[in-house]
């Protein structure tokens, strides 16, 4: 493999002084790779990719992203979140702001990018995820899988070199899960790297170039998706697949 876009060594995080939330990851990932992550609710996957944008600090270990070693240095900590976009379960949209707004909000203030080049940036990604048209409206006039593709589109305005998606689907109406996923889909196959939690098995047979599930704080498989799918490796993952697939 070149050199990891994501590097983690023998990761080790608590909540408190306790609950040994995340133990002995090891994971690399490389540009171009498409993560899908699974596992038992309370496993440890939205604490592993929120550790990638430093939303969540670690204890043990060393945690390389975009060649910033994350730990003490804020301005690693910064320049990580330029270039790492993510989107949240639950949208995490500003409510009172327009759609248009909360995309430009972040490229202006946080990156200082003139204000009408921001608004042309975050046209053309409302054009990509199929709604321009609602630029002026605001969040909660929207259904739940526009909300979720105006996120996506705002964590496309920084240009992020790695995007990380925390069970995108998981808060949406069923008929509204394609449209989100199809999106999902255009970006992986525009070469972009991504991470995603997910329980869509379908989707993420098709969109992951490997699977990692965890279970307890531990990476317990690593596989390709047609193995971990159809020939799982631990009682584990097999025990995890049976009940929801
Ligand atoms: P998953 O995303 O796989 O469901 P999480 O990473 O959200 O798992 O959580 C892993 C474990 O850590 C769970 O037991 C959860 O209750 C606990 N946890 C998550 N966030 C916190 C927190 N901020 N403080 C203490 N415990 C937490
Ligand atoms: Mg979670």
């Amino acid at each position: 493999m070149s050199e990891p876009i994501i590097n983690f060594e023998k990761v080790n995080k608590w909540y408190g002084n306790d609950f040994h939330v995340l133990r002995d990851i090891n994971l690399q990932v490389a540009q171009g790779e498409r993560l899908v992550i699974c596992g038992p609710s309370g496993s440890g996957k939205s604490t592993l990719i929120r550790c990638i944008n430093a939303l969540e600090e670690y204890q043990e270990g060393k945690l390389t992203v975009v060649d910033q070693l994350l730990g003490d240095d804020l301005k690693a900590v910064d320049a990580v979140r330029r270039q790492v976009g993510m989107v949240f379960q639950q949208f995490n949209l500003f409510p009172h702001l327009s759609v248009l707004e909360n995309l430009t909000l972040s490229p202006t203030w946080v990156a200082g990018m003139p204000k009408k080049e921001a608004i042309e940036k975050a046209m053309h990604q409302l054009e990509r995820v199929q709604i321009a048209e609602q630029a002026n409206k605001y969040p909660l006039q929207l259904s739940g899988g526009q909300q979720q593709r105006v996120a996506i589109a705002r964590a496309l305005c920084l240009t992020p070199k790695i995007m990380l998606f925390d069970e995108p689907t998981s808060a949406l109406d069923p008929e509204m899960i394609k449209e989100v996923l199809d999106v999902i889909m255009e970006l992986a196959d525009g070469g972009m790297t991504m991470l995603c939690v997910t329980h869509e098995m379908g989707f993420a047979k098709a969109v992951a170039n490997r699977v990692i599930f965890m279970d307890q704080g531990q990476i317990v498989e690593e596989n390709n998706p047609e193995e971990f799918f159809n020939n799982p490796r631990t009682d584990r993952s097999k025990d995890f697949l049976s009940k929801i697939l």
